[in-house]
């Protein structure tokens, strides 16, 4: 009984405290402002929930426009004083006066806006239909006077439903890895004077695998779709080099980008290659039958070896998908190697065992 009515005066406790510090806006009063150009979509996605919410469409206004005892929404803005923000740090922070959304540049500030709607608001985006699910006030009784997010991940996202991606804060931060298939215009640019840079495929040429009736060897048999899914020599020193050289050549980004092209035929049968394996079945519950993930995870090394000799921050970035999907069982990979995971079988728990 004692424990209870305890209970019962904590919670009594809890329920006054917050409302003591509670901040009343009234949305007739109130206005948007952007700091910035880059500012303008979060200060519209503030301005579209607050309708939700208040009922009451709330302007976007310059800083000069705003009418004297207006509640001010600033977005971009930081309060004086505010420390500097980390990177993928989001801050929202509010005064009788104003509301400031701030944190690691205009994402940063947007973020901030979908941190107090989902918050402070109730907000929540239920779908990628667009569905919004929140609790309407008028006016706004803001009980928390701060609040702050941080992204987990320098880069995160799932593939289509962008609005419903950025409003669950997913996105990039600062010098994300490079990544996607590397090679898919490798065959039209060198298949005619380096076929070392090519699987030795199980039909015995450095090719794209020919469909019935197409020459292997006719080089111009192949275009587009079928060029694009050819497999690399993953053992060829040469094309290492080359790979290193166009990096230096053509980009600014510290990631080398050795994502295989897609595709479950053609891989490289050559003794280098296949001396890199180690027992290349799978057992035969796995939805691939061949397991090529140390071939793979060798050349990544042997790249960011060579890239960060060039370049001490260099990272290498490649994939662990399909045949290459499952650990390697004898490579350990250096620090500098980024791999994207691409789940076969998507639940919680086979995409563990992928760690
Ligand atoms: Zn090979």
């Amino acid at each position: 009984m004692i424990r209870r009515l305890g209970a019962a005066v904590l919670a009594a406790v809890l329920t006054t405290l917050p409302a003591s510090a509670a901040i009343t806006i009234i949305p007739e009063k109130a206005a948007v402002v952007a700091a910035t150009k880059a500012d303008i979509p979060a200060a519209e996605e503030l301005i579209l929930h607050l309708e939700l919410v208040t009922g009451c469409k709330m302007p976007l206004l310059a800083a000069d426009q705003v009418a004297d005892g207006a509640f001010v929404f600033a977005v971009g803005t930081a309060p004086a004083g505010a420390a500097p923000a980390a990177i993928g740090e989001a801050a929202w922070s509010v005064t009788p006066q104003k509301a400031y959304f701030y944190g690691d540049g205009a994402k940063g500030a947007r973020n901030a806006v979908y941190d107090f709607l989902e918050d402070e608001l109730d907000v929540r985006w239920l779908n990628r239909d667009g569905d919004i699910a929140y609790r309407s006030q008028n006016p706004l009784v803001i009980n928390a006077s701060s609040g702050r997010w941080q992204a987990a991940f320098r880069h995160f996202g799932i593939r289509s439903g962008k609005t419903w991606n950025v409003r669950q804060r997913m996105g990039a931060y600062h010098d994300p890895p490079k990544y996607g298939h590397a090679f898919t215009k490798l065959w039209q640019q060198y298949g005619a004077t380096n076929p070392e840079f090519f699987a030795l495929t199980r039909l015995g040429v450095r090719a794209p695998v020919a469909k019935p009736g197409q020459d292997p060897n006719d080089i111009a048999a192949f275009t587009g779709k079928a060029a694009e899914a050819i497999k690399i020599c993953v053992s060829s020193t040469a094309l290492y080099d080359h790979i290193i050289a166009q990096w230096q050549k053509t980009s600014k980004s510290r990631y080398v980008n050795i994502c295989e092209n897609d595709g479950n035929d053609g891989f490289c049968t050559c003794p280098g290659c296949t001396a890199l394996d180690v027992n290349s079945e799978q057992p035969a519950s796995n939805v691939f039958t061949r397991h090529y993930t140390d071939r793979y995870m060798h050349m990544a090394n042997e790249i960011a070896k060579a890239a960060v000799a060039i370049r001490p921050d260099a990272r290498v970035a490649t994939y662990a998908y399909n045949e290459y999907e499952t650990p390697p069982r004898r490579v350990k990979l250096l620090p500098a190697v980024t791999v994207g995971i691409v789940p076969t079988v998507f639940d919680v728990e086979s995409s563990l065992q992928l760690l």
